[in-house]
């Protein structure tokens, strides 16, 4: 009581006080390898072989959706029919996709360009003015795919969305609200200035395509194709004189991918069968077939586990995080945030009863009866955690996966790591919340 609060109170504890010196050391030495896989794989596609490829490693079984989505598959000593133990997350970011036909002159300003369009929930004027790398793939019409990276490397070129120099931008920007300073058809890419030589109506643009058709072997039509993503050049660093911070692009929801998967990787002799999940298309609403919403991979999946078993009463018995991140207190910004129930970085992984918005519009609001389970789960393994909400009422909100797997009949809790500037092409997190996450998911799926 030395603070002159009731032993009965509900206090936020930091993770840096909760847990011992070793735990501290595990913390850090799991950010390495967390780093590793961020700079390794920003799309998708490349999380995908990430996940396959730790998997195949560890002998675990893996089931692989159309290169985007996949989960690893643990049996447990109780048969399928008493339900699973799911950890999902997902693995897809916002960024800057290009269009169909992308490639053009600008001959005003002597340059060729992509053309974009952007993915996801993102602030416009974040995307301008930093290096942007290229990830995807290109299909030809004869089924040959191929990867491209391009852009991290340090000797690689990259990739640049131009802006307008502040001497001239007072008409065009400065006197605009800021969403609409930026315009979506604005942030076109940069990606050349040399002329052919010969009789060209545009240069710029046939040199490039030269180039493209001498290096990769594709044409304009190939675009039509493709997926082709611009992510931010960043590589992973620590943050801060304590290196307590991380600081990469993409960690919305690779951090709880990460740590889903390696959760799943060191999970041993569980009690229920249990299954890491990975998804796509979170970002723009979990629509597509390999997204949350494609139940019908799950239920295949709980078929081929064991054909015998009725797949409804399966989800009905199963339990399920949706590891997902939720937002941080922003420092100069925490008006937005009642700070009772807002989660902030170093107190945990956070367990958001529920998301939506206004009024907790399309939300998962997990029951009671589980926030009780999942929290007593959690104090028993000393894991630090917080609770969190999205933004003061009525100033905003977002969704997760949670609410596609709870309509299915199974229970469902949000439980991921709380995130910095989240959805900018530099997302901040802490080596604390990334270590709870993982000790969350392994001790929930043990259970
Ligand atoms: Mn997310
Ligand atoms: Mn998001």
């Amino acid at each position: 009581m030395k603070d002159g609060e009731s032993k009965y109170a509900y206090k936020k504890k930091s993770a840096w006080e909760l847990f011992s010196k070793a735990q501290i050391t595990s913390a850090f030495a799991f950010a390495e390898g967390y780093k590793t896989f961020l700079n390794e794989a920003k799309t998708e596609r490349e999380a995908v072989h990430k996940i396959i490829d730790a998997a195949k490693k560890e002998k675990k079984k893996i089931v692989v959706n159309r290169e985007k989505s996949a989960a690893i598959i643990l049996p447990g000593k109780k048969p399928v029919r008493d339900g699973l133990r799911i950890v999902i997350s997902h693995i897809d970011s916002p960024r800057l996709d290009l269009k169909q036909v992308p490639l053009y002159q600008d001959s005003e300003s002597h340059l060729a360009l992509f053309e974009t369009h952007y993915y996801g929930g993102i602030k416009k004027f974040q995307w301008v003015v930093i290096p942007l790398a290229l990830h995807g793939v290109i299909v030809k019409k004869d089924g040959k795919k191929i990867t491209f990276s391009l852009g991290e490397d340090e000797k690689d070129p990259v990739f640049s969305v131009p802006d307008l120099l502040p001497h001239l931008s007072h008409d065009v920007q400065d006197n605009k609200k800021i969403d609409e300073a930026i315009k979506g058809e604005s942030l076109d890419i940069v990606i050349g200035s040399v002329p052919a030589k010969g009789d060209f109506k545009e240069k710029i643009k046939a040199a490039i395509l030269e180039k493209l058709h001498t290096d990769y072997n594709i044409t304009e039509e190939d675009f039509i194709s493709a997926e082709l993503e611009a992510v931010p050049a960043f590589m992973a660093r620590d943050v801060g004189f304590d290196r307590s911070l991380i600081g990469a692009y993409g960690q919305d929801d690779r951090i709880c991918a990460y740590a889903a998967l390696h959760a799943i990787l060191d999970v041993k002799n569980p009690e229920y069968t249990v299954l890491s999940f990975f998804v796509d298309k979170e970002e723009i609403g979990s629509e597509g077939n390999a997204s949350a919403q494609a139940s019908t991979f799950l239920r295949s999946l709980i078929k081929e586990l064991d054909p015998r078993v009725d797949v409804d009463s399966v989800l009905l018995k199963s339990k399920v995080i949706s590891a997902d991140v939720q937002s941080a207190v922003t420092p100069n910004y925490t008006d937005v945030f009642e700070l009772k129930n807002a989660s902030s970085l170093g107190n945990g992984v956070v367990m958001s009863k529920y998301t939506g918005h206004g009024g907790k519009y399309s939300a998962n609001d997990a029951s009671a009866e589980y926030v009780a389970e999942i929290r007593a789960l959690l104090d028993k393994a000393k894991i630090p955690w917080q609770t969190g909400e999205l933004g003061k009422v009525d100033k905003g909100g977002g969704g997760t996966v949670a609410k596609y797997f709870s309509r299915l009949g199974m229970e469902v809790i949000d439980l991921g790591a709380p995130v910095l500037s989240m959805h900018s092409p530099y997302e901040v997190t802490s080596k604390v919340d990334l270590y709870s996450s993982y000790l969350a998911y392994l001790t929930f799926l043990k259970s």
